[in-house]
């Protein structure tokens, strides 16, 4: 098979490599242990959520050249659950067995300057941003935002890391700050005023169709996703704009798998706030009130399988477990129409995702 040619359809018992081993690799390789496929973890943390799940696991860095031509060499196709995977990586693999989603996706994904500069190439608004290599750039760019502004990592940030609020800022507020933050490449970008934070998880196949899940409504606490509501409460004409801003992205990207997009719903209209090229947070909701789980939806696309609906069979909310809210399992699973999630982790540290639970809002059944 050549690496240029899609996967798919793969056989039953085909072996499916997923690089990274946290939950979302975990939920892949369930959702690809339905489907008859083998999976394959490359991941450095021993007994990580993903290898419970799995066939195999290679114990290694996700940019050994040993442990990536071993992956390459035991699996059909080979696909990711974090962003932040070696794009060197990604793309040496890429020569020898089939990479879903395509290594371009992951080197406009890892750096906000370039997926912002993407996004707005391709039409999409984004924040206002500037470039910060220094504090003068800073100082600079707090004037043209007036004051105001989120200062990020342009690499490697999650979950909230390596982020700073200025309000009322002023040129003296920059001194110093650049080598406080690393002394790494940053992005300023101004406060966008929104109603409310959306997301749309979409998923295209190796012929170009599209699919797209309903549009959820998520909160954030301390950057870290805590619910997703869904039907999202934003007008039903912002929902289809939503999806249609991922379906835009999915067709400039030529993506094969499962995308998240997050979205501003704000006064002027929809702004993205950022991509994840794999499956989303967001998007747990959808084990719990779809027949095809966004993680078998990414499956499907790898192994070249027919897309499947993204109907959804009931409103529902998405909570997180963080930390040691995971000890809430016991009270949750006595709940009815309460689908629970734990990943396996063994210690419950402060700010760590340990589950999810999604509660169905069932409607009521015709006669
Ligand atoms: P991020 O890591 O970029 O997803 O940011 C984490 C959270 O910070 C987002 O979910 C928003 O709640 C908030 N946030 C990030 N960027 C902006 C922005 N430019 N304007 C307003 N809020 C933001």
């Amino acid at each position: 098979m050549s690496a240029a040619t899609p996967a798919g359809p793969l056989a039953a018992g085909s072996t499916i490599g997923i690089i990274g081993g946290g939950q979302l690799g975990r939920m892949l390789a369930m959702a690809a242990a339905r489907l008859s496929y083998r999976t394959v973890i490359l991941e450095p943390q021993v007994d990580c959520p993903a290898s419970q799940m799995a066939n195999r696991q290679i114990v290694a860095g996700y940019d050994d050249p040993q442990a990536l031509a071993e992956l390459a060499a035991g699996c059909d196709v080979v696909t990711y659950e974090f962003e932040n995977v070696p794009v060197s990586a990604a793309e040496a693999l890429a020569a020898q067995v089939p990479v879903f989603p395509p290594p371009s996706a992951l080197e406009v994904s890892q750096d906000r300057l370039v997926e912002k500069r993407f996004l707005n190439s391709i039409g999409l608004p984004t924040a206002p941003f500037r470039a910060v290599d220094g504090d003068d750039d800073l100082a600079e760019a707090i004037a043209a935002f007036g004051g105001d502004g989120i200062l990020k990592t342009r690499r490697m940030g999650y979950d909230g890391k390596g982020q700073r609020v200025f309000r009322d800022a002023t040129g003296e507020d920059a001194k110093g700050v650049y080598e406080a933050m690393g002394g790494v490449p940053l992005i300023l970008e101004g406060f966008v005023r929104f109603q409310r934070e959306v997301s749309v998880i979409a998923a295209r196949d190796s012929a170009g169709n599209c699919v797209c899940y309903d549009a959820a409504e998520n909160v954030h606490v301390g950057g870290i996703l805590r619910r997703s509501t869904v039907p999202a409460g934003c007008s039903s004409h912002t929902a289809i704009a939503a999806q249609e801003f991922a379906v835009t992205i999915l067709s400039r990207l030529d993506y094969v798998g499962v995308l998240g997009v997050e979205l501003f719903d704000a006064e002027d209209g929809l702004v993205v706030n950022e991509i994840a090229p794999r499956v989303h947070n967001s998007g747990h909701w959808t084990e719990a009130a779809c027949a095809i789980s966004q993680f078998e939806q990414h499956i499907r696309c790898v192994a070249g399988l027919p897309l499947g609906r993204t109907l959804r069979h009931s409103d529902c909310v998405m909570e997180n477990l963080i930390g040691d809210e995971v000890f809430r399992a016991p009270e949750l699973a006595a709940e009815n129409n309460l689908v629970l999630h734990l990943y396996g982790k063994a210690e419950a540290r402060p700010g760590r995702k340990m589950g999810h639970f999604t509660r169905l809002v069932t409607r009521p059944v015709r006669p």
